[in-house]
């Protein structure tokens, strides 16, 4: 599932060839993952797009206004879990699955590709940058801007599972699984803490450790777990980086304890038992069994 350092990378590279460019047509397939089909199809054409952006893990594609027509629209564009988005010349072979084909006047085309089709898109009007994202529902702080202060607010006090408080769209927009899991690994926390329990060094190392791992993947260009390309469908590389994410059974690289695999708030999680110890009250329950 692509989260912010996916959708950074697919931004960063839309943002390099989009801006500048006119909507010439949108095709549909499949569009029940589409909010307002027909408004796509009929509001879009003519207009340009002057900006991509990420708004946690929603790409908002901001566009100009039309003559005759002074509302400014915003494009927005959530991955869900096999989303792809991708630029290419309208020869290219189509790949299964693809939903959507915005033509652009330059000849090319971007495409909307997505195997399960948990994405969405939708458009926005008033297309100012605060009121564009407002229907979007209270969405916390952008993990990479947050200061520590404001991290710190968001998590201390907040009697739920740090696991949770971190996936939580309303406390940071963008973190997902492997980043959680990996921040949380890195910072010597184990999944099932609870917010209000992490003295301040704790929450010190996890904001230093949370903007290390989400910097490090994006440069590394998103992780690659199952369908996750790039705008010109090249694979990320961080997933080679990963320390416990998707390695149950294996090695713990700072300590060499064996890695599990349990679930946390609904969740799949792994982390190391020896670095991350348990809460107390997980241990004791443990024991018991
Ligand atoms: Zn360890």
């Amino acid at each position: 599932m692509p989260e912010l350092p996916e959708v950074e990378t697919i931004v960063r590279g839309l943002q390099a060839v989009l801006p500048g460019k006119r909507i010439m047509g949108v095709r549909l397939g499949i569009t029940d993952f589409i909010e307002d089909p027909s408004a796509l199809e009929e509001q879009l054409p003519g207009r340009r797009i002057s900006s991509v952006r990420r708004y946690g893990k929603f790409l908002v594609f901001d566009l100009d206004s039309l003559s005759g027509d002074s509302r400014r629209l915003a494009l927005l564009i959530h991955l869900g879990m096999t989303g792809q988005l991708l630029t290419c010349k309208p020869e290219a072979p189509i790949a299964a699955h693809t939903h959507a084909y915005f033509a652009l006047d330059d000849g090319s085309e971007m495409r909307y590709r997505d195997i399960r089709r948990f994405g969405s898109i939708r458009i926005l009007a008033e297309g100012a940058p605060s009121g564009v994202l407002s229907p979007l529902g209270p969405l916390g702080l952008d993990p990479l801007e947050a200061t520590e202060e404001e991290f710190r607010a968001g998590i201390n006090g907040r009697h739920a599972r740090i696991k949770a408080l971190l996936l939580d769209q309303r406390v940071l927009r963008g973190m997902g699984n492997i980043y959680t899991d990996e921040s949380l690994w890195h910072a010597k926390i184990h999944p099932t803490r609870l917010g209000a329990k992490l003295s301040a060094r704790e929450l010190h190392g996890l904001y230093v450790a949370m903007r290390r791992v989400l910097s490090q993947a994006i440069r590394f260009r998103g992780s690659s777990i199952s369908d996750y390309v790039d705008s010109k469908g090249t694979p990320g590389k961080f997933q080679q980086r990963h320390c416990v994410y998707g390695r149950k059974g294996k090695k713990c690289p700072r300590c060499a304890a064996m890695i599990r695999r349990e679930t946390v708030a609904g969740r799949s999680s792994y982390f190391c038992p020896k670095c991350q110890r348990a809460p107390k009250k997980t241990r004791k329950a443990r024991r018991k069994h």
